[in-house]
């Protein structure tokens, strides 16, 4: 398998680049995947996204309404943060996870 770098940052969904957003606008929730076209972690946590700020790695047991509860991997103790405040905490992020919107065009 030979990968190809390009100069310009693409969504691989919807291929809209830096310069070329999508309609409404649009922000990198991936490498190649951007925010019209996925789920981020960041914004709308769900079961199983992990997001690490700095040396502190959150993963998500489930969110229940404005509830995000979630622990440490590896660690017993679970916590419960507001949506808002967990959308505070992870705008540091320095690592989350992302997926494509169910039924996006691959
Ligand atoms: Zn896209
Ligand atoms: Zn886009």
């Amino acid at each position: 398998m030979t990968f190809t770098l390009t100069p310009v940052r693409c969504c691989h969904v919807c291929g809209c680049t830096e310069t070329n957003a999508c309609a409404g606008g649009c922000w990198w929730i991936g490498p190649d995947l951007c925010s019209a076209c996925g789920r981020d972690s960041r914004q709308n946590p769900a079961h199983g996204d992990r997001v690490t700020v700095g040396t502190e790695t959150r993963e998500v047991e489930r969110v229940n309404g404005d509830q995000v509860i979630y622990s440490w991997p590896g660690v017993v103790a679970v916590r419960t943060l507001r949506l808002a405040a967990w959308r505070a905490w992870a705008a540091n992020a320095t690592g989350w996870t992302s997926e494509p919107n169910k039924g996006a065009a691959a």
